[in-house]
């Protein structure tokens, strides 16, 4: 069963014999999902869905139109302030340090927070601007770094530490922050 509601979108209903109570949990597209008991009547699942507004809204990272529509807004604006710096900064530090690369692009992926390929494009991830300049550095210095060695050798890190001392606590520090917008 499909509930339309107002304020959560879509609402899958699942029915279940086993199940005792109402159970609210997300799928991994944002959507809620309620889990009730076989033989509750529909009347009584919308008015469950009803009382339970307030606590869904605390516990629950809902993708609502309202939120989706903030995040969207928050995205753009980390993506002009990440077209007006960290191109520059990758560009500085390549400088600095004698490196070429090919270009820079910037990306919005949830998992990292940059990535260099064998055809020597930097991908830099705009959540760089959230989190504090030193691991933002890092980062850069790190991509930069694959682009002599494509991979996490001795000789990798050595070269990371050449130009970041204190990139261990930089990489420590990173994995505080969500890469994800
Ligand atoms: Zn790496």
């Amino acid at each position: 069963m499909l509930i339309k509601d107002s304020e959560f979108g879509e609402v899958v209903v699942r029915k279940n014999a086993l199940s005792r109570g109402i159970k609210f949990t997300v799928s991994t597209s944002g959507r809620l999902q309620m889990s009730v008991p076989q033989r509750t009547p529909d009347f009584l699942i919308k008015r469950l869905l009803n009382q339970s507004r307030a606590s869904i809204r605390e516990k629950l990272p809902i993708k609502n139109p309202e939120t989706q529509r903030a995040r969207d807004y928050q995205k753009k604006l980390l993506m002009k302030k990440a077209k007006e710096y960290l191109p520059y900064r990758l560009d500085y530090y390549a400088k600095k340090f004698g490196y070429t690369y090919d270009k820079c692009r910037l990306t919005h992926a949830n998992t990292r927070w940059g990535s260099c390929s064998s055809r020597k494009t930097i991908s830099l991830n705009i959540g760089l601007m959230k989190v504090p300049e030193p691991l933002r550095d890092y980062v850069i210095l790190h991509e930069l770094a694959h682009l002599n060695h494509m991979d996490h050798s001795r000789a990798f890190w050595a070269e990371v530490g050449a130009h970041d001392k204190n990139y261990k606590v930089h990489e420590k520090k990173l994995k505080m922050f969500n890469p994800g917008v």
